[in-house]
């Protein structure tokens, strides 16, 4: 096995356990496959089901399988008019499962989101029945001081490219720490805990996911 993948198998048990100890519900999985697996496995036929910022969910096909399956799927990235997709983000907000990934998380158990709109960040705190996190091992850094540095600093200006929205990072790659009308960094979540226990699902995948 390769060293990268020997670390991001002991570094991804540890993960698991600091995610447990803080209530949420947490699984590693070694690679995309069996990830898919365990999210089909969580989420029941018949549930509702929304996404926000969700490239690691779609990059282990859950999306697809979603888009395909007995569930009823709020997809946004689907929607034909700015309507449609105002309705579909607004029924994510109460959907039984919403899917999302993670800007960062410190090893010790603490994720961080960064959102331009704020429905994301609203959905992880409060409104679907459960969450569903599915997020790569390149997101996981030692401490919390970190993982808020990593996702400001990497994964805000990454996901800018994306947007193509006229900010410093767009222009220059790195984060001008601007107050653009455009700006997509608006909230800054950290996530410690889970309340109600289990509410918070994490799926830890041991390959790199997102941005
Ligand atoms: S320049 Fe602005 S939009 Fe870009 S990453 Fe920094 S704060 Fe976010």
């Amino acid at each position: 096995m390769e060293p990268k993948q020997l670390c991001y198998d002991k570094r991804g048990e540890i993960l698991v356990k600091n995610l447990q100890s803080r209530h949420f519900e947490a699984y590693y999985c070694p690679d995309k496959s069996s990830a898919l697996e365990k999210a089909l496995e969580l989420i029941p036929k018949g549930a509702s089901v929304g996404w926000g910022g969700a490239m690691s969910c779609s990059q282990i096909g859950l999306l697809d399988a979603l888009r395909q399956g007995e569930y009823r799927v709020f997809d946004r990235d689907r929607a034909q008019t700015p309507e449609e997709k105002e309705m579909a983000v607004r029924s994510s907000l109460n959907a039984d499962v919403f899917l999302t990934g993670a800007n960062g998380l410190s090893l010790d158990g603490q994720m961080v989101n960064i959102d331009g709109t704020g429905n994301r960040v609203a959905a992880i705190i409060y409104g679907p029945k459960k969450v569903l996190v599915v997020a790569g091992m390149n997101k996981v850094m030692d401490t919390l001081d970190e993982a808020v540095r990593r996702a400001r600093t990497i994964a805000a200006p990454l996901n800018q490219q994306r947007f193509c929205l006229n900010n410093p990072c767009t222009v220059t790659g790195t984060c001008g720490d601007c107050k653009s009308e455009t700006c997509i960094c608006n909230q800054i979540l950290i996530t410690r805990h889970c309340r109600p226990v289990g509410r918070i699902q994490f799926i830890i995948v041991g390959e790199d996911l997102g941005l």
